[in-house]
């Protein structure tokens, strides 16, 4: 069948999720596909943001207890309202700290080696940002990075095999560190599988959630994962520098957190200002010092918009947008030097197409100056993430047509071919 833009229009009116388009700031006369990047500014999260910042207009110091939304349990509350979103407990999840902080913080707390149990398991195509954590905590302990970090190996570049990761899974395994979502590829690892697997082995294990949080559910809890860590200015539309979120497993409620401070105390011992700490029987415990206020606010309106749009129905209609990209791409770039990079299944694939060309750099360029807004990742993959809350079809529809024009016009011509400072 060839897809028309009348398909294009239909699908948009049959959208059950349409309304919520309206409810985000879109520049007028542009596209934006880089919602799994940096989201884009909800009405609802203004509003939120603007009622914090009222809260200490009216309220000063008091702004903590009082107002609409005190500070003081703010990160409890916003982590109450993430669970759903991760497949945990409400006293499983805290939004806090940032994605790298996070991290480090579960290592600090989770990684314990001991005997000849001291390496850590991670990949080699996660955030870079990751092992340069890695490597720093291993550092901390007196180990060489090149001996004890075990980065699993891509068969091709751009995907991870389940059964690779396994069998690495040896008993000099302490700690595993593996993404959700691979940020390039869009590829899901299989977390139930990884997890039963690395506990069969008596090994613990922590997951990315990065690419994942907001566009896929998850189900931490059921799977029993014992930790995870991601950032909120992405799919979940928190705002740049936004505060990340953690899960830890109840089962682990009470393990004393590796980087510790006054906020992981129980809420009703903070004040007491004793020297010994009191932590909370929570997620809560692994918070470190006083909340970012302004940059969790924005997520109250958020995560209302996703509370009531349902994160399975945001899951469908992302699958079925970005196959509508991907479909489209095939009928109208073929021959063109493009190739797809993600994965075709919906079981593996994530939240955005992962489209690769060796002249990926400076069509992203030729995009951009045609008023759509991709993401380019270097050497050669050009991100496009129709996101489910505000993306439509006919502006998929509209992508593909620019992507042919500017390939027939070889308008990519006009740029360098290298990538900008932020890419
Ligand atoms: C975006 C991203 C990060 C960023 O970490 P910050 O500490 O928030 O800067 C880390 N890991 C992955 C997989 C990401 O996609």
């Amino acid at each position: 069948m060839i897809l028309t833009k009348e398909n294009a229009k239909q699908l948009d009116i049959d959208d059950k999720l349409k309304g919520f388009r309206e409810e985000f700031y879109i520049k007028p006369n542009s596209i934006y596909l880089d919602g799994n990047s940096l989201g884009l500014l909800s009405k609802r999260a203004e509003r939120t943001l603007l009622e914090a910042v009222n809260n200490w207009k009216n309220h000063g110091i008091d702004g903590w207890t009082k107002g609409k939304h005190p500070w003081f349990f703010l990160s409890e509350r916003l982590g109450d309202m993430m669970a759903p979103l991760v497949g945990a407990e409400v006293d499983e999840v805290i939004v806090t700290g940032s994605t790298t902080v996070n991290l480090h913080q579960l290592v600090a707390t989770f990684y314990k080696p001991k005997g000849k149990r001291t390496k850590i398991l991670a990949d080699e195509l996660t955030f870079p940002s990751d092992i340069y954590a890695l490597h720093s905590q291993l550092r901390i302990y007196g180990f060489d990075p090149d001996t004890h970090l075990i980065r699993v190996k891509s068969r091709d570049g751009r995907f991870l095999e389940e059964e690779d990761i396994i069998e690495v899974m040896s008993d000099e395994i302490a700690l595993i560190i593996l993404p959700t979502v691979l940020y390039r590829s869009g590829q899901i690892l299989d977390m139930k599988r990884l997890t039963t697997e690395a506990h069969k082995k008596g090994i613990l294990i922590g997951f990315d959630g990065c690419h994942s949080i907001g566009a896929i559910p998850h189900s931490f809890s059921e799977w029993d994962v014992d930790f995870a860590y991601w950032c909120n200015y992405k799919h979940l539309n928190g705002g740049p520098g936004s505060v990340g979120g953690l899960y830890v497993n109840k089962k682990h409620f009470g393990t004393a957190p590796g980087l510790a401070g006054w906020f992981g105390s129980k809420k009703e011992k903070q004040f007491d200002m004793e020297h010994s700490l009191t932590q909370a029987e929570s997620a809560g415990a692994y918070q470190i010092g006083t909340p970012h206020v302004l940059s969790l606010a924005p997520l109250l309106g958020s995560l209302e918009i996703f509370a009531e749009a349902g994160i399975e129905n945001i899951r469908e209609k992302s699958l079925k947008i970005n196959q509508f990209l991907m479909d489209l791409l095939k009928q109208e770039l073929a021959d063109m030097g493009f190739s797809i990079g993600n994965p075709h299944d919906d079981v593996r694939r994530g939240g955005h197409v992962s489209l690769e060309h060796k002249e990926a750099a400076r069509i992203c360029k030729a995009l951009k100056d045609n008023g759509i807004i991709p993401d380019f990742r270097a050497a050669n993959i050009i991100r496009l993430a129709p996101v489910a809350l505000y993306s439509s079809y006919c502006e998929v529809w509209e992508t593909v047509q620019v992507l042919k024009k500017i390939m027939i016009e070889k308008q990519y011509e006009k740029f360098a071919n290298e990538r900008e400072v932020i890419a």
